[in-house]
């Protein structure tokens, strides 16, 4: 409807042009002409919301939020507080995880692509997770490869996903940052909760470790 269109309703006979509607529809139709076209109304303006007696002055935040003001947030990106001046060394990756997620519809689908991994790459194939597991919120799968496969497993993946959600991060020193700002996913997204994942401690590896375990026997269609 154009603005047209309204201003000929609003100044129009509503008596002939909208026969057929009630009197409270009408009351909308020219309602929305009026908002449209900046009219003031001439109903008067309707009692604001009461809060319930019952809950006022109980909230734990306080009453005045409203007032609080807006300051930029802390960085989340490890390092960042402020821009950096030069940009990460992207040989901080020292290896990269595939986590491929699934559901009780698609678990087949997960199996096969499991498989065909298996039988295709020298990777560190891990274990069904049937439930949620670690940062993870769906029942899952992971493979871990060394960079040298990136260039072959992403492409790969790209056509292999069978329309499975796939999580690939790469493995630095800061797990958290791995898993909620250095990603690619492919098809789509879903949440992880790597909030409060932790560097590694004192006497562990500073990176998460590849150890691949599969031994390939079809050769890979190329
Ligand atoms: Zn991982």
């Amino acid at each position: 409807m154009s603005h047209d269109d309204v201003r000929m309703h609003a100044a129009g006979d509503e008596a002939n042009e909208t026969p057929q509607l009630e009197p409270s529809r009408r009351q909308v139709i020219t309602g929305f002409a009026a908002v449209t076209l900046g009219i003031t109304a001439t109903s008067p303006p309707q009692d604001p919301v009461k809060q319930d007696p019952g809950t006022a002055g109980r909230s734990p935040w306080g009453e005045d939020t409203w007032k609080e003001p807006t300051p930029a947030p802390v960085s989340q990106r490890p390092g960042e507080q402020v821009l950096p001046a030069q940009p990460r060394k992207y040989t901080d990756i020292k290896s990269y995880h595939a986590h491929i997620y699934f559901d009780e519809d698609n678990h087949a689908k997960a199996a096969l692509l499991r498989r065909w991994v298996a039988e295709r790459f020298v990777v560190e194939l891990g274990n069904w997770n049937r439930e949620p597991r670690g940062p993870h919120v769906t029942p899952s799968f992971y493979f871990g490869f060394t960079n040298d496969l990136l260039p072959v497993i992403v492409p790969w993946l790209q056509l292999n996903s069978l329309g499975l959600t796939i999580l690939l991060h790469p493995n630095t020193e800061d797990p958290r940052a791995d898993h909620l700002h250095y990603a690619l996913w492919i098809n789509r997204t879903q949440a992880v909760n790597a909030f409060a994942m932790k560097k590694p401690g004192a006497g562990e590896p500073a990176v998460e470790q590849i150890f691949p375990n599969t031994k390939p026997t079809v050769k890979l269609e190329a």
